[in-house]
């Protein structure tokens, strides 16, 4: 009367998993809900940073570093002198070339948000 392939199928089914509790959701949105439950974890979103050596966004241009895309794409409004637009350098284009052209000194980013919540 069982069917092997059903219980299978939902065995391997990713699921998100609380790093505070352990509880374990089937849908990153459930996570993300739950996860508002745990105010006093020291970092945002629904997993802690990567640990120093890996970031997952950097800034091209001052090599700032940012958890999510969206962060450095709000952070990239701060450089408006770019040539490019998006997040990336167009690729083709050697960094080295355009070291002539390049006039504005690194910035200390006043206007960010202190990282503390
Ligand atoms: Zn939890
Ligand atoms: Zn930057």
């Amino acid at each position: 009367m069982d069917k092997d392939g059903t219980v299978l199928s939902l065995s391997i089914q990713k699921t998100w998993d609380s790093i505070v509790c352990g509880k374990h959701f089937y849908k990153k949105k459930s996570l993300g809900g739950h996860m508002k439950r745990h105010p006093e974890r020291p970092w945002r979103g629904l997993y802690p940073p990567p640990t120093s050596h890996h970031a997952p966004e950097a800034c091209v241009v001052c090599g700032k570093r940012f958890d999510s895309k969206k962060a450095l794409g709000g952070h990239m409004n701060q450089h408006p002198e770019r040539s490019w637009r998006g997040l990336l350098r167009p690729t083709g284009e050697p960094a080295a070339a355009r070291n002539g052209n390049t006039t504005v000194p690194l910035q200390i980013d006043l206007n960010q948000p202190a990282p503390e919540e």
